[in-house]
């Protein structure tokens, strides 16, 4: 039994949302952003302990 399940998020380095999609992440390794158009590895990730009962915060 887990104590907390632990939730990474990727924020884009250059607008600063949560909106990061794969980009061919088989081939790449690259995220996408929806919001200002980037593309790369490096991005910010920051980990959220995720609360038992319900979903983390998503924009959709
Ligand atoms: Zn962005």
């Amino acid at each position: 039994m887990k104590k907390s399940e632990e939730v990474k998020i990727k924020y884009c380095p250059k607008c600063r949302t949560p909106n990061l999609d794969m980009y061919a992440a088989s081939i790449t390794g690259a995220y996408y952003c929806r919001k200002c158009g980037y593309i790369g590895t490096v991005v910010i990730e920051k980990s959220f302990n995720k609360p038992k009962s319900s979903s983390p915060p998503q924009h959709e």
